[in-house]
């Protein structure tokens, strides 16, 4: 199956986070995007950016949002990063899809690594 054609998963974790069933680490949020902590950093910081709509990835995310929507999402992601203070020395964003990006939660997401020197990825 295509990454772009996994069906959405209600249950999933960030749906149950959105839906506030399980709590996070709230960064930022409004009405377009919510922002929160991974709870298992791969970075000394590591930041979610999620879309509240339901996407499963960024292939889906692409095709499917409405223009204000990515724009919004776009302009959030920079945002989060200068809250967290990482505009001076920089930092990575990655979003995984599909099967062979390891992707594990099939909520769209952008993951914001920062806070050192990241080895090349
Ligand atoms: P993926 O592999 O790109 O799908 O990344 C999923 C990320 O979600 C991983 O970095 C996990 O550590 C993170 N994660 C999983 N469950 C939670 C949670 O409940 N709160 C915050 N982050 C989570």
């Amino acid at each position: 199956m295509a990454s772009t054609s996994v069906r959405y998963d209600s249950q999933n974790i960030f749906a149950k986070i959105l839906k506030k069933e399980i709590p996070a680490k709230t960064i930022y949020e409004n009405e377009y995007v919510l922002a929160f902590h991974d709870v298992a950093p791969k970075a000394p910081i590591h930041a979610l950016v999620i879309p509240k709509n339901p996407y499963t990835s960024y292939a889906d995310f692409s095709q499917r949002a409405a223009p204000e929507e990515i724009v919004a999402f776009t302009k959030a992601v920079a945002h989060v990063a200068n809250l967290l203070g990482l505009d001076k020395d920089g930092y990575r964003i990655i979003s995984n899809i599909g099967r062979n990006s390891g992707q594990e939660v099939f909520h769209f997401h952008f993951h914001i690594l920062g806070g050192k020197k990241l080895p090349f990825a």
